[in-house]
């Protein structure tokens, strides 16, 4: 079972913040800025990649559930999903990064030509 799978069936703990029938929302345990929130689906999906229309469809208003339960609704803030080798996807169980709480900063992204590929 992979390790968020663990933390949907509360095997291994963590810090929610919001939580119904299809999805979990808790703390980052290593956080990129003030606030930094993973959301997940209770079921196992691989990656954004894998994901139904329909459960982005739910997800959506769960994660923005979220940024009000957090108060960063009104102040901003931003959504991320990694996927895969080369967008730096570690976990392999789709999740949001939600992150706010101060201004944030515009990536670096790579270190490739960023006018290399089209
Ligand atoms: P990824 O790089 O896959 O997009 O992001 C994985 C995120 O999961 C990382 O930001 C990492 O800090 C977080 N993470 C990894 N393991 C745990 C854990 O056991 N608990 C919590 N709360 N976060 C975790
Ligand atoms: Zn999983």
């Amino acid at each position: 079972m992979c390790i968020f799978c663990k933390i949907v069936n509360k095997e291994i703990p963590s810090n929610i913040i919001l939580e119904d029938e299809n999805f979990i929302a808790f703390h980052d345990i290593n956080p990129k800025a003030p606030v930094h929130i993973l959301a997940i689906p209770k079921v196992h999906v691989d990656s954004f990649d894998q994901m139904s229309a329909d459960m982005m469809q739910k997800m959506t208003p769960f994660i923005q559930n979220v940024a009000k339960e957090v108060n960063i609704h009104k102040s901003g803030y931003r959504v991320i999903t990694n996927i895969g080798e080369n967008g730096g996807q570690e976990v392999g169980h789709l999740h949001f990064h939600i992150l706010g709480g101060a201004k944030l900063r515009w990536g670096h992204f790579s270190d490739a030509d960023p006018q290399g590929h089209f």
